[in-house]
């Protein structure tokens, strides 16, 4: 059985925005991954089939190896179509923010969604959301946005719409975000909910293969230069850190996504049990950690990258230099090892 985990008066709102209106935005953060894309997909295709008209509106472009989503080419993206954006927006009736935690998250979309008076709802497994969101649905326990959207569907009666489009997006977040059905799907509602997506019949493995297995030989030869040649590890901490610089990446011929399972690769070692990945972008240093057990990441990333997100999985954005933020890493393990000191003396 899939408990209604989410409560009564919240679906019964739910219900009547959604049936009170007919335009429709759905919304999801920066650098769209399965996740997010996958749930923001898959919602606006139960809402056409409902009769609305549903628009997904991405703060900036999904990466080339998540084209293969369904209904992927008609995202209105922000930074390529500002205009249309704003349009959609201003002309939306009902907000919908998935797969992200607060406006920070949204970029300059922000700027467009703050003043707009329509009701925003919130569909996340992030912690601590912000105060922003008319009708909250946060569970940080849950495995993905894609798994929050099935149950919403479920609760609202409306599972009868999703069709196999919806499916497939649902299963890619429900993949990905598990890394393959890895880790945060420990409730074995995950799987009924699974076996529900599978029954309306798409091409699973090859759906599979695009999200899991799939890069082009240039990225397969970047993640093999920068485990062969980066991947520095620091046996005292449990900790390995990647780092890849402009002239690297740009060496590889670099596109978004290439990188994006790297930072895993060295939790591969059984002494490693927290991972950090930087890349030196145009005008940031992105940050991705990962990390087993409960050893926090996002506390990590919170407090000495201006950043956050689960448990296990967190990143940030870093302003400065790369070897400045080099640094602050070097920081946080002199910080863990007085922390250690401090509790065994
Ligand atoms: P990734 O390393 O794949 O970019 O991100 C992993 C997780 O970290 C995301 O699901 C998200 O929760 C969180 N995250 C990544 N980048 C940021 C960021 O810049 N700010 C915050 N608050 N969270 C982030
Ligand atoms: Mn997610």
């Amino acid at each position: 059985m899939i408990s209604p985990i989410i409560d009564e008066n919240t679906i019964e709102r739910l219900r009547a925005l959604v049936n009170g209106v007919s335009r429709i935005v759905i919304t999801c953060h920066k650098s769209p991954d399965g996740d997010a894309l996958g749930s923001s997909l898959a919602l606006c295709h139960v809402l056409r089939r409902l009769g609305k008209s549903a628009v997904v509106v991405t703060p900036d472009m999904a990466p080339k190896s998540l084209e293969f989503v369904p209904g992927v080419r008609e995202l209105v993206v922000y930074t390529k179509n500002e205009l249309r954006a704003r349009n959609v927006l201003n002309d939306a009736q009902l907000i919908f923010c998935l797969d992200y935690n607060s406006f920070k998250r949204i970029d300059r979309l922000a700027e467009l969604i703050e003043p707009l008076k329509v009701k925003r709802v919130l569909i996340d497994h992030h912690l601590d959301p912000d105060d922003v969101f008319d009708v909250k649905i946060s569970f940080p326990e849950a495995s993905s946005t894609c798994e929050l959207v099935f149950r919403v569907l479920m609760q609202m009666g409306l599972l009868r719409f999703m069709d196999r489009h919806a499916a497939s997006c649902l299963y890619v977040g429900l993949l990905t975000d598990t890394g393959g059905f890895a880790y945060s799907c420990d409730n074995p509602e995950f799987y009924e909910i699974l076996a529900s997506v599978m029954r309306r019949r798409f091409d699973r493995i090859g759906l599979y293969n695009k999200a899991m297995n799939t890069f082009s030989a240039d990225s397969l030869r970047l993640q093999g230069y920068a485990i062969n040649e980066k991947m520095q590890l620091f046996p005292e901490y449990g900790a390995a850190l990647i780092v890849l610089d402009k002239e690297e990446l740009e060496r590889y011929h670099y596109n978004r996504g290439d990188t994006e399972t790297l930072v895993n690769k060295p939790l591969a070692i059984p002494e490693v049990y927290w991972s950090v990945f930087m890349r030196e972008d145009a005008d940031r240093i992105k940050i991705s950690c990962r990390s087993q057990g409960d050893f926090s990441v996002s506390d990590i990333c919170a407090r000495y990258f201006g950043g956050g997100g689960h448990l296990n999985a967190a990143g940030g954005d870093f302003t400065g230099t790369l070897e400045e933020a080099i640094a602050v890493f070097h920081q946080v393990l002199a910080d863990l090892k007085a922390a250690n000191t401090a509790e065994e003396s």
